[in-house]
């Protein structure tokens, strides 16, 4: 049995993870944490039968009995749990900033993965998308992503993500080729650009599609999530994985063996 904590366990990500871990035969959940919830079963709380863990804030302890923390929280929120933990963390808390430099400090002490996306399918993108962008050198790149109407940053953290595989492949620095949007007279296209543009609108959970364009033919490789439970599928996936793993970075490539 792996001993499974939760920070963000109230949240809608947290829901559904707490629900992934009580439907695992070989997983246990030990800890609940949330500054919302506190009190309620988390089973309750996740639509399953009561499981007899209460939800609890973060205080000093609540990882106590865990081997892997699973978090969905928010930066400021993962920034305070770092000092507690001495267990591998598998984090997908989006917008880190100044809580970069905190996981690779923790990154000495416990293992740690961290990614923007716990998706299968995005994770097999980035790394066709890498392929593509090594194989087609001359071709122009263009990432289109799709989200509701309630999302509040742009381009998509999974997008940048993508294009940070494209920059990596071509051994550029993304920030140096990113075009984000065009409007007015932006000019002909610099040979090596990664354009961005974001659409947003309605309930879309996540939609990213790459082109490559080059003459006489576009590539497009894409992908569309069509409900949440993928991204806490693979975030129980990779707590399963990393459990028992000497402290580092790891990724959801290795996770999937790519
Ligand atoms: P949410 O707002 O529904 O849940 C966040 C939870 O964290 C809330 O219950 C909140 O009470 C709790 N929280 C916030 N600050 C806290 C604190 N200081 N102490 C204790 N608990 C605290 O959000 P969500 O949709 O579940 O998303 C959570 C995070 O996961 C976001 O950063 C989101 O962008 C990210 N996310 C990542 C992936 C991925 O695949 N990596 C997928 C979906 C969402």
């Amino acid at each position: 049995m792996t001993r499974i904590a939760i920070l963000g366990a109230a949240g809608r990500m947290g829901r559904l993870v707490v629900g992934e871990v009580l439907q695992s035969t070989d997983l246990c959940l030990v800890a609940a944490v949330d500054r919302g919830g506190n009190g309620v079963d988390a089973g309750i709380l996740a639509g399953q039968p009561a499981c007899g863990v209460a939800v609890m804030p973060l205080i000093p302890g609540c990882f106590a009995k865990a081997d892997v923390i699973i978090d969905f929280s928010q930066p400021d929120a993962l920034l305070d749990a770092i000092p507690e933990i001495t267990c591998p963390l598998v984090s997908g808390t989006t917008g880190l900033g100044a809580v970069t430099d905190g996981l690779a400090d923790l990154s000495g002490r416990v293992a740690v993965l961290h990614t923007t996306n716990f998706s299968t399918g995005v994770t097999l993108l980035a790394h066709l998308v890498a392929e593509a962008a090594r194989a087609l050198p001359d071709y122009d790149v263009e990432i289109v992503e799709s989200h509701h109407r309630l999302k509040v940053d742009a381009p998509s953290g999974t997008a940048l993500s993508l294009g940070s595989a494209v920059a990596n492949a071509r051994g550029v620095v993304l920030s140096d080729v990113a075009k984000h949007g065009r409007e007015a007279r932006p000019g002909i296209r610099p040979v090596g650009e990664i354009g961005f543009h974001a659409v947003r609108g309605g309930d879309v959970i996540g939609d990213h599609d790459v082109w490559l364009l080059g003459g006489g033919e576009r590539i497009r490789l894409g992908h569309v999530a069509t409900s949440r439970a993928t991204f806490a599928a693979g975030a129980v996936r990779a707590a399963r994985w990393i459990a028992g793993k000497p402290p580092g970075r790891y990724s959801m490539t290795e996770v999937l063996g790519l």
